[in-house]
C-alpha cells in the first residue's frame, strides 16, 4: 500500500466518496437502481475531476455480483478485480494511445462474444475525442445498433470535437471542476489519514494551483510531502513548485501603476533566481488584477471592507481607471498566450511588463499606420 501514490491511493472506490458531482452520481445511481440502463454513457469535464473514477464505479454497479446496483459491495470477485484494473468484462481503451481503425476494430471485434463474468461487456474509452474518422464511424456503427449485452462508457476532457452522431447516442455527463473549498476539506482529510503536518493556508494553495483537478492537488502534495519530509507549508510549496509568492505580483503591479521600470525588473531578476517558472508568474499576476478589478466594484459596499486585502487597497488607491486594470489584464493574458513564441519564456515576460507599463497598444499602432498610409 506504501507504494501507491496518494492520488490512487485515495481514489474513491463507491459513488458516496465522491465529491461535488451530486448531480452525476444521482442520475447513474437511479439508472442503477431502477436497472434502467442505457446503452452508451458520454463522461465530459476536464483531466483530473474523476470521469474515469465515476466510469469505474458505474461498471461495478452493473458488473457487482450481489445483482445490479447503485451500492457495489466492493468485496465479490467482479467488484475487486474492476478495481485493480484485471476484470476481463471491463476493457478500457486509451484513445490517445490507440486512435487508429485497427485498434478500434479488434476491440469492436471483440463485443460479439458475450461477458464471461459480468452481465455485461463495458468499454470504457478514454480520451474518445481522439480517435481518427474512421475509428468514429466503426464506433458509431456498433453505437447504432448495441448488442444487449454491451455497454459503452465514453470519458472525455473535449466533448466539443466529437461527431454529433455519436453525441446524440449517448447519455451525456458534463462532470464540474471541483470549488478550491471542496479540495481544501477533501486534502484535509486525507492528511490527517496520512499524518501529514499542514494549516490551512497550504491546503488553499494547493487547491488554487490544482486548478479543481483533486488529482493534480494529490500529486502536488505528494510533492512537497516528499521533501518537506511529511510536512506540507506554504513556503514549501511556493519553493518547490516556483510559483511567485503573493508578494512578488503584488510588488510587479505596483512598480507597474508608479511607471517604475527600474524596480519592475529588479523583481523580475529576483524571481528569476528563484524561480524558472514564467507562465506561473503571468498566471498569478491575471489572479492578482482580477482580485483588484473585483475590489473595484465592492469598495463602494462597507460591508465588503473587511474582504479586500491591504496590498488590494493600495494598488486601488495607485490605479484609478478600471480602463487601465482592463488593459493590464489583456496584456498579460495576450503575453501568456504568445510565451511560447518568445525567443525565451523570459524575454515574453518582460517583454508583456514592457507593454504594460507603457501602456503601448500595438493595435493602435497599426490602426494609426495603416490610416497615415
Ligand atoms: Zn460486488
Amino acid at each position: 500500500m506504501k507504494d501507491l501514490t496518494l492520488a490512487r491511493k485515495w481514489r474513491p472506490i463507491s459513488f458516496q466518496d465522491i465529491s461535488g458531482q451530486e448531480h452525476v452520481i444521482e442520475s447513474l445511481s437511479y439508472c442503477l437502481h431502477e436497472e434502467k440502463l442505457h446503452h452508451t454513457y458520454l463522461f465530459s469535464g476536464s483531466h483530473g475531476v474523476g470521469k474515469t473514477t465515476i466510469a469505474r464505479i458505474f461498471s461495478k454497479g452493473m458488473s457487482c455480483k450481489s445483482g445490479i446496483t447503485d451500492h457495489p459491495c466492493n468485496r465479490c470477485d467482479n467488484c475487486t478485480e474492476i478495481q485493480n484494473g484485471s476484470f476481463i468484462d471491463l476493457i478500457e481503451v486509451d484513445a490517445a494511445s490507440k486512435s487508429k481503425i485497427e485498434h478500434i476494430k479488434e476491440i469492436l471485434d471483440n463485443s460479439e462474444y458475450l461477458p464471461a463474468k459480468g452481465k455485461f461487456k463495458i468499454f470504457l474509452i478514454d480520451e474518445v475525442h481522439m480517435l481518427s474518422r474512421y475509428s468514429f464511424n466503426a464506433l458509431l456503427k456498433k453505437l447504432e445498433e448495441p448488442p444487449e449485452h454491451i455497454k459503452f462508457l465514453l470519458a472525455t476532457t473535449n466533448p466539443e470535437k466529437l461527431p454529433s452522431t455519436i453525441i446524440s447516442r449517448c447519455l451525456h455527463f458534463q462532470l464540474n471542476i471541483l470549488s478550491e473549498e471542496k479540495i481544501c476539506d477533501r486534502l484535509e482529510r486525507i492528511f490527517l489519514c496520512e499524518n501529514v503536518q499542514n494549516d490551512l493556508s497550504s491546503r488553499k494553495l494547493i487547491a488554487r494551483l490544482s486548478g479543481g483537478s483533486l488529482r493534480d492537488a494529490l500529486n502536488i502534495s505528494e510533492q512537497v510531502i516528499s521533501v518537506g519530509k511529511g510536512k506540507i507549508s506554504k513556503d514549501l510549496i511556493i519553493d518547490i513548485i516556483g510559483i511567485p509568492d503573493e508578494d512578488c505580483s503584488f510588488q510587479i503591479m505596483k512598480s507597474i501603476a508608479q511607471n517604475d521600470f527600474k524596480k519592475m525588473m529588479s523583481i523580475v531578476e529576483e524571481f528569476s533566481k528563484r524561480s524558472g517558472n514564467w507562465d506561473k508568474l503571468l498566471s498569478s499576476l491575471l489572479n492578482f488584477i482580477h482580485e483588484i478589478i473585483i475590489a473595484k466594484f465592492l469598495q463602494n459596499d462597507r460591508a465588503h471592507h473587511k474582504e479586500i486585502h491591504k496590498n488590494i487597497w493600495i494598488m486601488l488607491n495607485l490605479i484609478k481607471s478600471t480602463e487601465d486594470l482592463y488593459f493590464y489584464y489583456h496584456t498579460i493574458l495576450s503575453g501568456r498566450k504568445n510565451i511560447s513564441f518568445s525567443p525565451t519564456r523570459r524575454i515574453g515576460v518582460e517583454v508583456t511588463l514592457c507593454k504594460a507599463i507603457t501602456k503601448f497598444n500595438f493595435s493602435d499602432v497599426s490602426n494609426k499606420s495603416k490610416s497615415s498610409t
